[in-house]
């Protein structure tokens, strides 16, 4: 069964992200190493990494993921680009650190090239960073996106087509994202719906590829490209996948992340379905 977890903040420092999952029962947590909004990032002290590893040793997680900066964009132009291969280096090294082995990563944004120049250029540097970190054993999930702009992963075949060009590189893995892929097309509303859209990610990115789910509903309609999430249930997407998904034998061990509004005890109740779904007892 996924390892039910939701996205921590690390304010007043990373092991207080630990703290927080763990007074949540959370089993799995996602949090940012440093700020998603900046580029500059500190140096993590080895007092600040033996602190984390300390409060994850004393607590009930089982599996932390990291989510990567916002602002990287690996198809951008030269400045930008470099920049991002730098953050995205220097992100897989603090994991490496911090004995975090995934982190998650939006693929990019086109902007002035084509969709095929923009993939081609994600690839050449997501090839360089592995390279770079060939010593860790930190995995970078590419996450399917929900089709705003110009962004590409909204189609499962292009994060597949960025595996393909690495060699199928066993370091890259994915990110499924329940809001993203429903505004980006695919719809998983009813038992078939949902295996079938399983199926296509499955033959399309490999079951083993899969590490993480982000488990959020959606503001928006189907198709509408809108990256909004909502509470599960309150949005369109309904319960109904998320119950498939919780008695999924497919996807055990996986951890699954709430990325939903923490207003009004959010994260509680959102956690708390997760786990009667999970245990068949809505
Ligand atoms: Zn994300
Ligand atoms: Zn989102």
């Amino acid at each position: 069964m996924p390892l039910i977890g939701t996205h921590v903040s690390a304010a007043g420092g990373l092991f207080k992200a630990v703290e927080r999952a763990d007074a949540l029962k959370c089993e799995s947590m996602q949090l940012f190493t440093s700020n998603q909004l900046q580029w500059k990032s500190k140096e993590l002290s080895s007092e600040e990494i033996k602190d984390f590893k300390n409060a994850l040793e004393k607590s009930k997680v089982l599996k932390v993921v990291s989510h990567a900066s916002y602002l990287i964009n690996l198809a951008g132009t030269d400045d930008l680009r470099k920049k991002s291969e730098d953050t995205l280096v220097k992100e897989i090294f603090r994991c490496s650190s911090l004995g975090i082995s995934d982190v998650v990563l939006h693929p990019g944004f086109a902007r002035e090239f084509s969709s095929e120049v923009a993939i081609k250029r994600i690839s050449d540097s997501l090839s360089k960073i592995l390279k770079i970190t060939e010593k860790t054993k930190v995995s970078v999930l590419l996450e399917t996106m929900s089709g705003q702009g110009t962004v590409i992963g909204h189609d499962f075949s292009q994060l597949s087509y960025i595996h393909n060009k690495l060699n199928n590189n066993p370091r890259i893995g994915f990110c499924v994202d329940t809001c993203h892929i429903f505004a980006a097309g695919y719809d998983i509303r009813t038992i078939e719906l949902y295996n079938d859209v399983t199926l296509q990610l499955i033959g399309q990115l490999g079951l083993h590829n899969i590490k993480c789910w982000h488990l959020n509903d959606s503001l928006g309609e189907l198709g509408s490209t809108k990256d909004r999430h909502a509470s599960l249930g309150n949005g369109r997407i309904g319960i109904v996948p998320f119950e498939l998904f919780m008695q999924d034998e497919r996807f055990k061990f996986i951890p699954a992340i709430l990325e939903t509004p923490k207003d009004n005890d959010g994260d509680i109740k959102n956690l708390s379905l997760l786990r009667k779904l999970r245990a068949n007892k809505l």
